[in-house]
């Protein structure tokens, strides 16, 4: 089962208006904006409105349009950050193994550089 949903994750604080962010897309289901600390020249989050804590919450309760809507805005942002040709990366992290720090689902997209091996070796 899914950890219950922090409202006071920063992301959460994103979607109220309380916090900035650079945003970048917007529609009824789904919320894009650049990462606060890039990895990549292109680093952008997209996110789901909803309360969701990360992609087995989102992949669960979701429904066919929210879901729908999260990876046509991932496929529109990479679009219009011109990384479609050069190549970008998407990634979602769930829960303490892959080091997810904010508990509201968000998926990477990275680009503008070689982006290297898919994970490290080691931790
Ligand atoms: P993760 O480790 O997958 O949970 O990634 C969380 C990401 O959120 C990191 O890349 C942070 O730099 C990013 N982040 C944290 N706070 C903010 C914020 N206020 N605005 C934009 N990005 C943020």
């Amino acid at each position: 089962m899914a950890e219950a949903y922090d409202d006071n994750n920063i992301f959460a604080r994103i979607l109220r208006g309380e916090i900035p962010c650079d945003k970048v897309h917007e529609d009824d289901h789904t919320l894009a904006f650049r990462d606060i600390n890039p990895q990549a020249p292109t680093h952008i989050l997209v996110i789901p409105k909803g309360r969701y804590v990360s992609m087995a919450d989102f992949s669960e309760n979701a429904s066919d349009a929210e879901m729908a809507a999260l990876l046509r805005a991932v496929g529109r942002v990479a679009r219009e950050a011109g990384v479609e040709d050069s190549g970008y990366r998407i990634l979602a992290n769930h829960g303490p193994d892959s080091h997810q720090e904010v508990p509201h689902l968000h998926i990477h997209v990275f680009g503008g550089r070689k982006l290297g091996g898919m994970l490290p070796r080691k931790d």
